[in-house]
């Protein structure tokens, strides 16, 4: 049989690409610049801006980080600047860069045209940089009331630096904004995530205030290692599932996929290098510090993850990561999936979210320092974050649920649905003594050199940890493990840091207390930490998080199971799990529920689309081609007759494949009147998405994959997983 199919064409075009080559920058002798010779070139940050006036820029730094409004002189100082350094570099057109619910980014352009006595000029007024206004109506907005009105509008974020966004054929300034109705209603996902860092600072310089320290503000930071797989253009064109979807709905394994472990940091290959090579160029030219690049576990599977910064801007940074990932990758030819589960059966993509709290002068308080015997705040710091993860542990599961990490969580490679925090063995023991009263008091000499020669073992811990933890102290920062590679990292953030600022202002209150009753604030603290890890001691688990046992042991403890995202999401309209969130002035009841709304929707509308293009694929595809087979093999069957012929095999064959095809049909019926039998609620309606119809394309997704080995290599016309993930 010739080899014409689609997928015939695709696999050569595939392994027959030469490979990109870009232009790397050079000094007048010739010699390539080094990274801090253009980084940051595409981005303005009024902070470093030459030609503004020190005077101006302090005042900014002032407004940046109050609830002070912001002069239109100042701002006019800042959008004259920014517009001749943006037209100096080939810019045309500016925007507001803002993330609306939908989890991505959004952007309208405006040219710096005027028409100024009827001459043409270039303009950015003070206005046009501090306030813009989209139409609120066309984002999600989960019938919020205030969007009846239609109208919301972007609001400049002075904090995160504007940067240029390169076309093929231009260039355009792009301004991180707020998104705002016009009542105040944050219609994004930044608003609350700024409001958050506002809520933990102020705790946070209250507990330290409580203990003696003093600090003008402090801040969360995040690094985030973003998981994502790369896949030649011609396959992915060839899978509607892909195009539509961003994932496989169905595809039979190879018979090797990662069972050697030979991708995880393995070779790099020379393709993939190439793309990689102008990825970083990209962004450190963007002004986004890529610092980390390798092979991930699963074939076809990478992972970027740049420098650390505050969490705003590292929030704004992951976004315009994951879009120049997109951009670059096509370049080569590939296209980048940053969905959670794209191929089933090996592994899916993550987003670790390094995490921290400093001062502004950068004293890091998860720092266990040169003598960590005598750090407690280092130990207060600890207990508060396994208080906060005891006590909102749920709605942080809420905040990274959706429907493509629910392919991951629980699935026996990412960190179970459950949330519980890995302190590893030194600071388990030394919590445990702690706990049973061992090392409460400085005088207890005993215990003191136990912990001060288990603190020297944290930096042991930290290369051998746990990598089945949701939530684990990795040296000096927690790592939330559980979040997708294509969320938008805002919203988890800034519940995190609304839980830590809950129990921050309780430790606080407590330290107070104790120290206006006379107490030194070391034996506050030895209080405290010991109250918060005999509250919290539940959530703490250092064990196998993949494991079954985990599972009843966990419900044994009371925390939750939040299996699917049907499951999580109705916490965001539980009153008494948010009334943190609302104490901390980080979201209202009504953006609460909104959230709750868009989120449900959206499970439902991409599951929606998952079925359709399942039940299309199965249709147009998948049978069409054992039609094709049965029909060779029937032809084989009759010859094999007439000339008086007995064999078993292609009957055989045929019947098994009649078998299957059959079951197919009937499932795939099935799941079409379920999606027309859809309840109209959409809490409903995601229950049984999740409940019933999931487990029903499970099946179909199976009896597609049994066909897909049945049906000869020559007739299968998508795109397989062999394809996918080894031909490059
Ligand atoms: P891993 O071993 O998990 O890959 P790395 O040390 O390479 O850890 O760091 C992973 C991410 O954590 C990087 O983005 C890094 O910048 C970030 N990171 C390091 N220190 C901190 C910190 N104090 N706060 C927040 N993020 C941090
Ligand atoms: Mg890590």
């Amino acid at each position: 049989m010739t080899q014409t199919t689609d997928r015939h064409t695709a696999r050569r075009t595939a392994v027959g690409r030469s490979y990109r080559r870009i232009e790397r920058p050079k000094d007048n002798q010739g010699i390539p610049l080094r990274i801090s010779q253009y980084y940051g070139e595409n981005t303005f940050d009024y902070r470093k801006a030459k030609n503004i006036p020190e005077a101006v820029k302090k005042e900014l730094d002032i407004i940046a980080t109050s609830n002070k409004p912001l002069p239109k002189e100042l701002a006019d100082v800042v959008a004259k600047t920014a517009m001749e350094w943006a037209i100096t570099k080939g810019a045309t057109h500016f925007c507001h860069w803002f993330q609306p619910l939908t989890g991505s980014t959004a952007e309208k352009h405006d040219s710096f045209l005027d028409i100024k006595n009827g001459e043409a000029i270039e303009n950015l007024s003070a206005g046009q940089l501090m306030q813009g206004e989209p139409d609120a109506s066309s984002f999600p907005n989960g019938g919020s009331r205030s969007t009846f009105e239609a109208r919301g509008y972007t609001s400049w974020d002075l904090t995160s630096p504007m940067f240029l966004l390169e076309g093929v054929n231009g260039k355009t300034l792009c301004i991180p904004t707020a998104f705002i109705s016009y009542t105040g209603q944050a219609l994004d996902i930044k608003t609350p995530l700024l409001r958050s860092e506002v809520a933990l600072s102020k705790s946070a310089i209250r507990f330290l205030k409580a203990i003696g320290q003093e600090t003008a503000r402090v801040q969360s930071n995040c690094g985030t290692e973003q998981e994502y797989f790369l896949v030649d253009e011609a396959f992915f064109y060839a899978r509607p599932d892909l195009v539509m979807t961003g994932r496989t709905l169905f595809g039979s394994l190879s018979s090797k996929n990662q069972q050697l472990d030979d991708h995880y940091f393995g070779d790099i290959s020379e393709r993939v290098m190439g793309f990689m090579q102008e990825l970083d160029y990209e962004l450190h030219r963007l002004g986004i510090p890529a610092k980390t690049r390798h092979n991930e576990v699963a074939p076809g599977q990478y992972e970027i993850a740049p420098i650390f910064d505050n969490t705003n801007v590292s929030a704004d940074n992951n976004q315009a990561l994951m879009a120049t990932l997109k951009r670059v990758a096509i370049k080569h030819h590939f296209v980048a999936l940053l969905h959670e589960k794209p191929f089933a059966g090996i592994n899916g993509s993550g987003k670790h979210l390094n995490w921290s709290i400093s001062t502004v002068e950068g004293d890091n308080l998860l720092n266990p320092g040169a003598n960590p015997e005598k750090n407690y705040r280092f130990l207060t710091m600890c207990s508060v974050m396994t208080e906060a993860l005891f006590r909102h542990g749920g709605m942080i599961r809420a905040a990274i649920a959706s429907a493509g990490n629910d392919h991951r969580l629980g699935a026996n490679e990412a960190p179970p649905s459950i949330i519980s925090a890995y302190l590893g063995d030194t600071l388990e023991r030394i919590f445990t003594a702690i706990k049973e009263g061992k090392a409460v008091t400085s005088n207890n000499d005993t215990s003191m050199d136990v912990m001060t020669h288990q603190l020297a073992d944290l930096d042991k811990d930290n290369t051998d940890r746990n990598r089945t933890s949701p939530f684990a102290f990795t040296g000096n920062k927690f790592e939330l493990r559980a979040c997708g590679s294509e969320m938008s990292i805002g919203l988890p953030l800034s519940i995190l840091n609304g839980a830590v600022a809950d129990v921050l202002e309780d430790t606080a209150e407590f330290i107070e207390k104790a120290v206006a009753s006379g107490k030194s604030a070391d034996e506050a603290m030895q209080e405290v930490t010991k109250k918060w890890i005999t509250s919290s001691f539940d959530v703490i688990f250092n064990g196998d998080g993949y494991s079954d046992e985990w599972v009843v042991e966990a419900e044994k403890r009371g925390l939750l199971n939040l299996r699917t995202t049907a499951d999580a999401l109705p916490l965001f309209v539980d009153q008494k799990r948010t009334q943190f969130l609302k104490d901390q002035k980080i979201f209202t009841k009504d953006e609460l529920d909104t959230r709750c709304n868009v989120l449900i929707e959206r499970y439902n509308t991409l599951r929606e689309i998952e079925f359709e293009t399942l039940i299309q694929m199965v249709n147009q595809h998948v049978i069409p081609s054992i039609l094709t087979y049965k029909k060779t093999l029937g032809d084989v069957i009759k010859v094999q007759k007439d000339i008086g012929f007995e064999s078993s095999v292609e009957p055989g064959i045929f019947k098994k494949l009649n078998y299957t095809t059959e079951t197919l049909f009937n499932r795939v019926e099935n799941l079409t009147n379920g999606l027309r039998e859809l309840p109209e609620d959409g809490t409903k309606r995601s229950k049984v998405i999740a409940d019933t119809l999931m487990p029903l394309t499970e099946e179909v997704a199976n009896l597609c994959n049994e066909v897909e080995e049945l049906v000869p290599d020559s007739l299968w016309e998508l795109p397989k997983y062999y394809d996918m993930l080894f031909l490059r």
